[in-house]
């Protein structure tokens, strides 16, 4: 059986905790896309952890972590962060790297960050991991696939022929240091030792452990808004956040996944730059992001501040039905005990029309929210376990966002540790 762990908004939700919950009864959890670039925080009681490459599976014995072919696959990072949880009293994880998987390379990140440079205040805010540069790379066919790295003849005449292209820009377009093709190659020779232990047929792998009736966690990274086709493009990231997706970046049959849980959060948040209808400023959003999450709304990658908003009804039914989702997962709903009056955005101004559907990025750029108020619950809810016990304006809140969504919440996350949960 295959599950998929995915996030209905622009990333943040919570799926790492959803996901080191479920990882109990999971023998396998695969990340199928993204790389290092975002992270999920995951508390448990080894501590306090932010993931970024690993799957948030990690924490159990019995488990298997894989690093599937859709990722952008940062080899000195993914070392170091075992390493990282070995230091931390974490049992050495069982971790497989598929064999297809891309190698995100050193130049990656520098052309990252030479391309947000030279666009100046027209960047995209990216998080300079490298990830963009990596996928062009990848569809443009000049990717390095973890399987090249056991053919030193061959890949050496890559090398070559890849850094001629990548300095032409580097001398004519950046005007920065160019790369010397022995350096590159020799980089790639100390990748091919530190991966060697982990690499693995991955899909032949998976295929085996559906037949023997393992379970499998997908886990997704950002969310439904934050797709390339599906979100708010450009503003998106490089690699597909679906759990379509997931059948690819995995190398299984899409018809294995049989339950797609889309976990949605109680209010908005986003990083980086893009439309944002249902944003909030000044003190009112203040105190949202110091309230929210376990310590704030701050980049587990970059420790910059969220942009954060009101829940967002037309994005989140959307980011829901473009997932596919089967069950939902509210989160943080604790963190909003403090409101009087909660608003939520039902609708979308655009040119004095209402609408209740996701438009595209242009038109989501001129739309304006229409609010409704709903009654808050005043008092804190962490440590409630039985949905009944939840205050009254609490439940209806919960079931206000179910009706909008059109997903049925079957889970209320209500803090951020392992089992602060209420299962409905
Ligand atoms: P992910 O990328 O979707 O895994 O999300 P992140 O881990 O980046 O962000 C979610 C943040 O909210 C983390 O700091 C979590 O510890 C925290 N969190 C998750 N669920 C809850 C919850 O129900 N209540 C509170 N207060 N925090 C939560």
């Amino acid at each position: 059986m295959v599950r998929a762990i995915v996030g209905a908004n622009w990333g943040d939700e919570g799926k790492g905790k959803i996901t080191d919950m479920l990882a109990k009864e999971s023998d396998i959890i695969v990340r199928f896309q993204g790389g290092s670039n975002a992270g999920h925080t995951i508390i448990n009681n080894y501590g306090r952890f932010a993931l970024h490459l690993l799957p948030s599976g990690v924490f159990y014995q019995h488990t298997t972590s894989v690093i599937g072919n859709g990722v952008a696959l940062n080899i000195p990072y993914l070392v170091k962060e075992i390493q990282s949880l070995v230091d931390q009293g974490v049992p050495a994880p069982k971790v497989l790297v598929s064999d297809r998987a891309q190698i995100l390379m050193p130049y990656h990140m520098l052309f990252d960050a030479y391309e947000e440079e030279r666009l100046g205040g027209k960047s995209f805010g990216s998080t300079k991991s490298g990830i963009a540069p990596f996928y062009s790379d990848k569809y443009a066919k000049i990717g390095f696939q973890v399987s090249e790295l056991f053919g030193e003849e061959e890949l050496k005449e890559k090398v070559y022929r890849v850094c001629e292209t990548k300095n032409i820009l580097l001398e004519h377009l950046y005007h920065k240091p160019l790369l010397d093709p022995e350096e590159v190659y020799g980089t790639l020779m100390s990748y091919r030792d530190m991966v060697a232990p982990y690499v693995c047929d991955v899909s032949r792998y998976l295929s085996d452990a559906l037949k023997e009736g393992k379970t499998i966690l997908l886990e997704g990274q950002l969310g439904s808004l934050k797709d390339p086709d599906h979100g708010i493009y450009p503003m998106v990231t490089s690699s597909s956040t679906l759990a379509a997706y997931g059948a690819i970046g995995a190398g299984i049959p899409p018809y294995e996944i049989k339950d797609i849980i889309t976990v949605v959060k109680a209010y908005s948040s986003a990083v980086g730059a893009g439309a944002f209808v249902s944003e909030i400023f000044g003190d009112e959003a203040e105190e949202l992001r110091k309230r929210g999450g376990d310590h704030g709304e701050y980049g587990a990658t970059t420790g910059r501040p969220r942009r954060v908003g009101w829940f967002d009804a037309v994005a989140t039914r959307y980011g829901c039905r473009i997932q596919g989702a089967t069950e939902a997962a509210l989160t943080v709903l604790d963190v909003l005990g403090y409101l009087d009056e909660i608003p939520v955005c039902v609708g979308y101004e655009i040119d004095g029309e209402v609408t209740r559907d996701f438009p595209t990025t242009a038109k989501l750029e001129k739309a304006k929210p229409v609010i409704k108020t709903l009654p808050g619950w005043k008092c804190n809810i962490r440590g409630i376990r039985k949905y009944e016990d939840l205050p009254e304006n609490c439940r209806k809140y919960v079931e206000f966002i179910e009706k909008e969504i059109e997903t049925p919440i079957t889970m209320v996350s209500n803090g951020p540790g392992r089992d602060e949960i209420i299962y409905r």
